[in-house]
C-alpha cells in the first residue's frame, strides 16, 4: 500500500543514546559519550556484541521508563491525519513487544501496527517510506526505491540519506516526497537520487 509508512523507535520517536551510553558505561567506563559515535560500529573496540546487545534489550525492557521526543506525538499524530498508515518497527526482541505497546499507549503516540524484527527491510515492498536513523536501513531503503529520511546523529552524518534536525523537518520531507499518487511518486524517483 503506498500509504504505509515504517517509522523507528530508538533515536527516531525517544532519545535513546544517553541511556545505551549509560548502559555501555557500566560495561566500560571508557567509552565516548553519543556526540563521538561518528560510526555505526563506534562500540566494537569497548564492549562486545553479547555485551552490547544485552544492554540494549536491558533498555528496551525498561522501555516506559523513557519518555518520547517531545515531537514524536505531533509527528505520529499528523502522519494520521495525513492518511498515512503507520507501522512502527524496532530491532528489539519479541519479548519487549507487550512493554513497547505499553510505552506507545502511555505517551500517546498513534500508530497501525507494531513489527520487532532483525530486518525491516521485508516491509519496503508494501510501503512508501521509511524514518530510521541507522545508515545500513537507509542504505536498503535507497536501493528499495522508497523514500527514505530520519533524523540526524553522528553516526548518520557522513551519508548522503536526506536526514534531519527535527521531526517537523522529516514530516515536511515525507511530504514532499510521497504523492497521494502511488504512481506519481513512482515516477519521480529517478530524479531524486
Ligand atoms: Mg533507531
Amino acid at each position: 500500500m503506498e500509504n504505509k509508512i515504517i517509522i523507528d523507535i530508538d533515536n527516531t520517536l525517544w532519545d535513546f543514546s544517553p541511556v545505551f551510553w549509560k548502559h555501555l558505561r557500566d560495561i566500560n567506563p571508557d567509552i565516548t559519550p553519543p556526540q563521538a559515535w561518528d560510526r555505526w560500529d563506534f562500540w566494537e573496540v569497548y564492549v562486545s556484541k553479547k555485551e552490547l546487545y544485552d544492554a540494549i534489550h536491558r533498555i528496551h525492557m525498561d522501555q516506559e521508563k523513557y519518555p518520547p521526543y517531545g515531537e514524536a506525538k505531533p509527528f505520529l499524530t499528523s502522519l494520521k491525519e495525513k492518511g498515512f498508515y503507520i507501522i512502527i518497527a524496532s530491532h528489539r526482541e519479541q519479548e519487549s513487544f507487550d512493554g513497547t505497546v505499553r510505552w506507545l499507549n502511555k505517551y500517546g503516540l498513534p500508530f497501525d501496527e507494531i513489527y520487532l524484527s532483525y530486518d525491516k527491510s521485508i516491509l519496503f515492498k508494501d510501503c512508501c517510506a521509511i524514518v530510521d536513523d541507522s545508515p545500513f536501513m537507509l542504505d536498503k531503503a535507497k536501493y528499495a526505491g522508497i523514500v527514505r529520511t530520519g533524523l540526524l546523529h553522528p553516526w548518520n552524518a557522513r551519508t548522503d540519506h536526506p536526514l534531519f534536525n527535527s521531526l517537523q523537518e522529516v514530516l515536511n520531507y515525507i511530504e514532499s516526497q510521497c504523492s497521494s499518487k502511488g504512481e506519481d511518486r513512482k515516477r519521480n524517483i529517478p530524479s531524486l537520487w
